[in-house]
C-alpha cells in the first residue's frame, strides 16, 4: 500500500522538525528530547490534528505524541511502509461445517490502525476476518454482520436490545452458535444483560473482544477469534459466555459464565476472571474442555425467549466513606426506579446515608445491596446496622455482582412496577448471579498463575 505522501496530516512546526532531520512517516526513529530518548515509528495524522506534535507508535505499541519543540534531535534508523489494510478474501463454504453467526458491536476486536490518522479505528467484514484468520474456515461457515461499531463504553439499552434481537433472528434462523464482537471493558456488562434478555438458547452465545488490537505483535485478537468461534460451532454449553485468554500466556482461552465474569486488569491479556466460582470450560484451538458439568446443554430446537424490557432509570453508587445522603437524594430526586449500592464488607453504608434510603422506600425506588470485595455474600443480619438498612427496604443481593445487580434490576423494573415482583425477579437466579456457596477453589482462579491454580488447571489439561 503506497501511503498518500511522505508526510500525511504533518503541517507547520511537526513538518518542519521532521523535514530537518529526513524523517518520514512510517520512518522508524530515534527521538532525543531532553527528557530522554523515544523509539517508534513516524505515525501519519488526521487533517485536523494540531500542527505542534509528531506522534509515534512506541515499541511497546503505544502511542505517543511529542512537542516538536522539545526534539533536540532525530536518527532514523529505517523504513517500513505499513501494510494495515488486510486483504478481503471470501470466506469459503463448506456445506459439512456447521454455521456460525458473528454479531460485530465493535471494540478493539473489530479495530486496526488506520493510515489515514494513526488511530486505532474500529473496521469489520467478514472478508476482512477471513484474510486475518484464516483458520476460521477449519471452523466453521462464518457469516458476519456489523450491528454496531462503537468502543463499549458507548453500549447502553439501544445497543443491548438490538444485540438481543439480532441473536433472536439468528437462532430463530438455525444457526449453530452466536459470536459476538465486543470491546472488552464493558463486555461483562453485556454478558449479564444478553444472559437475561435471551434466555433459553438452543446454541451457544459466545462474547469475545481484544485487549491488543492486530497490528500489534502481542494481539489476542486472532486466538480469541478462534477459540470464540471454536467454541460457538462446537461446544455444547448453551449459555451466554465470555471467552478470552486464561492465563498471561497464549496456552489456552476461559470459558466464563455471563452473569459472574468481570474484566479484572487494564491492560493484561487474562483480563477476564470468574468471580465467586469457577470457569465452565478451558478452550484451546484442539479442544474444549469442561472444568465443571451444570451448565446449560444445546438442543436442537430454536426455541429462544427474547425479552428485552428494560428500565433506564436505574444507578449503581459506589460507597466510600465520608458519603453524604444528598448522591442518593439526587437520583430520587431525578426519577431513578432502581438503585444498586456497592457497599463495604458484608455490605454496608455509613449512618448518614440512612435518611436517602427511607426517603427512597418512600418514594418507591427500588434499593439492592451488593458487595464491593466482589468475592463473597451481602450479610445483613451480622451487625445492627445491616439490619437497620433491611428495615428502610434495602435488599441484600447475595452474590450477585454489583454490575450484573445493575444489569438484573433494569430489567426486572421493565418486567413490572410492582416492587414485590421485582424483588421475587431479582433473587430468582435465571443462570448463576446468585449461587449457594463460592467453591474454596474458586477464589484461587482470580489469581491465575499461582501454582495452586496451575496444579487445579493441570488435572483438566491432557
Ligand atoms: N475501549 C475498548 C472497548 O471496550 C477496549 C477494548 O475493546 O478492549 O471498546
Amino acid at each position: 500500500m503506497a501511503v498518500d505522501n511522505d508526510y500525511k496530516g504533518y503541517r507547520g512546526e511537526a513538518l518542519t522538525t521532521l523535514q530537518k532531520f529526513s524523517a518520514l512517516i512510517w520512518s522508524d526513529i530515534e527521538v532525543l528530547t531532553a527528557d530522554g530518548t523515544y523509539k517508534g515509528r513516524v505515525l501519519p495524522r488526521s487533517e485536523t490534528a494540531d500542527d505542534k506534535h509528531i506522534v509515534i507508535k512506541l515499541v511497546s505499541g503505544y502511542n505517543i505524541g511529542i512537542a516538536s519543540s522539545r526534539v533536540l534531535d532525530i536518527k532514523v534508523t529505517g523504513r517500513k511502509e505499513a501494510h494495515y489494510k488486510i486483504p478481503e478474501k471470501e470466506f469459503p463454504y463448506d456445506p459439512r461445517k456447521p454455521r456460525v453467526k458473528l454479531l460485530g458491536t465493535g471494540g478493539t476486536i473489530a479495530s486496526r490502525l488506520d493510515y489515514r490518522t494513526g488511530a486505532v479505528i474500529p473496521a469489520f467484514s467478514p472478508g476482512e476476518l477471513y484474510g486475518s484468520v484464516p483458520e476460521l474456515a477449519d471452523i466453521c461457515n462464518l457469516e458476519t454482520e456489523k450491528l454496531y461499531g462503537v468502543f463499549s463504553e458507548n453500549m447502553g439499552p439501544e445497543q443491548w436490545i438490538g444485540t438481543a434481537e439480532a441473536i433472536g433472528k439468528e437462532i430463530e434462523k438455525g444457526v449453530q452458535g452466536i459470536v459476538i464482537g465486543h470491546g472488552t471493558d464493558t463486555m461483562h456488562h453485556t454478558a449479564a444483560i444478553l444472559s437475561f434478555m435471551v434466555q433459553n438458547s438452543p446454541v451457544p452465545i459466545v462474547m469475545v473482544g481484544s485487549q491488543r488490537s492486530s497490528d500489534r505483535p502481542s494481539s489476542d485478537a486472532a486466538l480469541n477469534l478462534m477459540h470464540s468461534v471454536k467454541t460457538a460451532a462446537e461446544s455444547d454449553i448453551a449459555e451466554v459466555l465470555v471467552c478470552m485468554f486464561g492465563p498471561t500466556s497464549d496456552d489456552y482461552g476461559l470459558l466464563h459464565r455471563g452473569t459472574r465474569v468481570r474484566k479484572m486488569h487494564s491492560s493484561y491479556r487474562s483480563t477476564f476472571r470468574t468471580i465467586g466460582d469457577i470457569p465452565i470450560a478451558m478452550v484451546s484451538r484442539e479442544k474444549i474442555t469442561p472444568l465443571r458439568q451444570d451448565y446449560k446443554r444445546r438442543r436442537r430446537d430454536n426455541n429462544v425467549i427474547i425479552n428485552t424490557a428494560f428500565e433506564e432509570k436505574v444507578g449503581i453508587v459506589y460507597y466510600y466513606p465520608n458519603m453524604k445522603p444528598d448522591i442518593i437524594d439526587s437520583m430520587i430526586d431525578n426519577g431513578y426506579r432502581g438503585i444498586v449500592i456497592a457497599g463495604t464488607g458484608l455490605g454496608h453504608v455509613n449512618k448518614p446515608v440512612y435518611s436517602a434510603l427511607k426517603r427512597a422506600k418512600e418514594k418507591n425506588v427500588a434499593v439492592y445491596m451488593t458487595v464491593q470485595t466482589l468475592w463473597g455474600y451481602v450479610q445483613m443480619y451480622v451487625y445492627d446496622t445491616g439490619r437497620d438498612m433491611m428495615e428502610l427496604g434495602v435488599v441484600p443481593c447475595a452474590n450477585m455482582l454489583p454490575e450484573v445487580a445493575y444489569m438484573k434490576l433494569g430489567w426486572a423494573l421493565g418486567q413490572s412496577e410492582d416492587l414485590e415482583v421485582v424483588k421475587k425477579i431479582m433473587l430468582t437466579p435465571v443462570n448463576g448471579e446468585i449461587t449457594e456457596r463460592e467453591p474454596s477453589n474458586g477464589y484461587l482462579i482470580l489469581q491465575g498463575g499461582i501454582p495452586e491454580v496451575e496444579e487445579f488447571i493441570s488435572k483438566y489439561r491432557k
